[in-house]
């Protein structure tokens, strides 16, 4: 093996290079994974366009990217659980494991956590990374590695409705049909919860919705959004709303089309810190509001629903670019937010 490789470096505000970076040593606990996919997430679109989200700055030399798969070449000497060849998906996440989070099971809350792709941790958009054996989980063959990417986004959805407790029977609204917003649905769908409304403003989005098996979808744009929620609840309003598209509207709406004694799952962060929210309505309602930071505990569940084939992440996959075209993937991701789904780089081939 040659000792260095290829890296897609964020040098500037929209500007990537590819250049020649040492290859990584594994720790005694850690795996040497050469990297297959990397899914591009909205975080790395908004760290390559603006620089930073909130306190988080990029301070080029910058590695972006952190949905990702591969396979591993070489194993740390207390590894035990995997061996060189085996396929794998990795949680981009390592907490500290000692922190009031960490013991209670909510490690995501980890102020210490070390998460790629968040300034200063560089990411994988490269060819290869080292990773702790213990948040490397092995794929089945009939996955492939481009969906492997993918079961980071699926995390999000998957502890979104963990922590919602949504079960059949119940009618549930997302509210964005993007990456996220879709791997809701899904997950909803795998857990035998069937009344599932989709809503986006994006045509392809909807389709993408109603194929994977969203029982209603509804264009914002078109429609008035409350009279058809009414409409299809018989005016009963949901039992919980996730919003995954991030806007100021639509998270102000999910207090207006949740019902009494409902939940509003926030997942999508709005441009804006501070959002004008109905309060009243939160009270009178007695309504569960819930954020959602990330995930913990969900790559086994997530993987597992993957090797089942209970969930298609490959039909979120809507645009590929080689490595050597980082910069391309992630202008193109940007340019794109209505006609693209999921934009995936691949590594090597
Ligand atoms: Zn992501
Ligand atoms: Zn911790």
């Amino acid at each position: 093996m040659s000792e260095k490789m290829k890296a897609a470096v964020m040098k500037g505000i929209g500007k990537i290079d590819i250049e020649e970076l040492p290859i990584p040593i594994p720790r005694d606990e850690e795996v040497l994974i050469r990297i297959k996919s990397v899914g591009v997430c909205g975080s790395d679109v908004h760290y390559f366009v603006e620089g930073k989200i909130g306190d988080y700055v990029v301070k080029p030399p910058f590695i972006l990217g952190h949905e990702c798969s591969g396979e591993v070449v070489e194993v740390g000497s207390r590894v035990k659980n995997l061996r060189p060849g085996d396929r794998v998906t990795m949680e981009p996440g390592i907490p500290c494991g000692k922190c009031e989070f960490c013991r209670s099971g909510r490690y995501n809350l980890c102020p210490d956590v070390v998460f790629w792709a968040t300034p200063p941790i560089d990411g994988t958009f490269c060819e290869y990374v080292t990773h702790p054996a213990y948040f490397t989980y092995p794929i089945a063959s009939s996955v492939s590695f481009e969906e492997a990417a993918l079961v980071e986004p699926l995390s999000v959805g998957f502890y979104a409705v963990r922590r919602a407790q949504v079960e059949p029977g119940q009618v549930a609204l997302i509210l964005g049909s993007g990456p996220i917003g879709l791997v809701t649905l899904e997950v909803l769908l795998a857990r035998g919860i069937t009344e599932v409304i989709a809503v986006d403003i994006s045509p392809l989005r909807l389709e993408k919705a109603r194929e994977l098996g969203a029982r209603y979808t509804v264009n914002a744009k078109a429609d008035d959004l409350k009279e058809r929620v009414m409409e299809i609840t018989r005016g009963r309003g949901v039992d919980v709303v996730f919003e995954t598209a991030g806007s100021v509207v639509t998270t102000q709406m999910t207090v207006e089309l949740v019902r009494k004694g409902g939940k509003a799952v926030l997942i999508g962060l709005p441009s804006v810190a501070r959002v004008d929210f109905d309060v009243i309505k939160v009270i009178d309602k007695e309504l569960d509001v819930l954020g959602i930071f990330r995930y913990a505990n969900t790559y086994k569940g997530c993987v597992d629903l993957l090797n089942a084939g209970k969930v298609n992440l490959a039909t979120l996959i809507t645009h590929r670019f080689p490595l050597e075209k980082a910069q391309e993937a992630l202008q193109f991701a940007h340019e794109h937010k209505m006609d693209a789904i999921k934009v995936v780089v691949n590594v090597g081939s």
